[in-house]
């Protein structure tokens, strides 16, 4: 049986893998680009040292099939693994030291039956040497770092390289690309954006918060035009969230948890229209959550008061001096930040603690 299935991968391998022009083991290596994002996938593209390991460890750390591809120059059987077959977007590693080989920007269907890929991933990826086994001269890749067995180089590939990687899928480890999630962004006025961008900073889901002003007409507002309070710009705070971590519905109720939201034109010791609470919704759903919870509110009798909260089309947020960002953190023995923010920050938490961030 051992005999038959040798004889079957000489075959399929003579078949497949053959050269329609062969290549020479001093094709260039053709310059990568691709953009591919390798962070987070616990792959290493800058490394400078090799893998070796002794023959032991190896079988130690690889499959009896991964071991014979890859340290014995084994060929797999054609239609063999599941990555011939595999459209997912990601990066193909060697099975044996995690070196990054081919994006799958780069794979092509050759109908071989083996992965095919028309470029590697880097300069780091492949070495390409000179096979004359099995009565043929063949160029043969490795891994660059590991020295691990891959496959063949033929010259009957697609371009822009004409180039055919025909790897052994044994030999691959594929990893999906991660996906980043998009993140949106929302804008709210409460009053001093000190505290708010201190205070959303330790939300869930939230990854920056920035102090500034909207709302009003004038365009690059100053801190002290907007204090003298003739441009009716608020002083405002924009966040990026990731809508997979926290809803814009749940940012809702940190932001009216943050603040009196039945003071008229002012909050706490601000009085003034530029620190006037406002919702600035980016769309009708947007607006329909911020009404509906304050029609919440207001039904729970929470507030002896209306709610003043305003609710205002957004149109352009403009970024505040940059000593006014991270204004807390900076300056945390300001009588201001331990009279007002703290506690500010400190009553919004324990009113909402389920939207803080558990390690803060
Ligand atoms: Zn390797």
């Amino acid at each position: 049986m051992k005999y038959l299935l040798f004889a079957f991968v000489l075959l399929t391998n003579f078949i497949h893998c053959t050269p329609t022009s062969k290549s020479n083991a001093s094709t260039p290596m053709p310059e990568m680009t691709t953009d591919i994002k390798t962070e987070n996938q616990g792959m290493d593209t800058n490394w400078t040292e090799k893998v070796i390991k002794p023959k032991e460890e190896w079988k130690r750390i690889l499959t009896k099939e991964q071991y014979y591809i890859t340290r014995e120059q084994g060929t797999e059987p054609a239609f063999s693994s599941d990555l011939y077959n595999n459209h997912e977007d990601g990066m193909y590693l060697c099975v044996c030291c995690n070196n990054p080989l081919f994006s799958s920007e780069t794979k092509f269907e050759s109908g071989t039956g083996w992965p095919s890929f028309f470029l590697p991933y880097s300069l780091k990826s492949v070495s390409v040497s000179v096979d004359n086994s099995l009565g043929m001269s063949r160029d043969e890749i490795s891994c660059k770092r590991c020295d691990a067995h891959l496959g063949h180089v033929f010259n009957d590939g697609p371009q822009p390289t004409g180039l055919r990687y025909c790897m052994d899928g044994l030999a691959l480890k594929f990893v999906k690309k991660e996906t980043p999630s998009t993140l949106k962004k929302a804008t709210f006025a409460a009053g001093c954006f000190w505290c708010e961008e201190y205070t959303f900073e330790h939300v869930i889901g939230v990854s920056s918060v920035i102090s500034g002003y909207c709302g009003g007409k004038s365009e690059n507002p100053t801190y002290e035009e907007v204090g003298s309070g003739k441009t009716d710009h608020a002083e405002s705070f924009e966040l990026e969230y990731d809508p997979s971590k926290i809803s814009y519905a749940s940012l809702l109720k940190v932001f009216f948890a943050s603040q009196d939201p039945t003071q008229v034109n002012g909050q706490g010791p601000d009085h003034g229209r530029q620190y006037r609470s406002i919702v600035f919704y980016r769309n009708e759903e947007e607006k329909k959550m911020a009404s509906d919870y304050i029609q919440e509110l207001t039904n729970s009798k929470k507030y002896s008061k209306p709610i003043a909260t305003e609710l205002v089309p957004f149109t352009k947020f403009w970024k505040a001096e940059d000593y006014h960002q991270d204004y807390i953190k900076n300056h945390p023995d300001d009588p201001y930040v331990q009279q007002e923010s703290f506690p500010r920050y400190n009553r919004t938490k324990s009113r909402v603690p389920e939207f803080f961030k558990k390690t803060e």
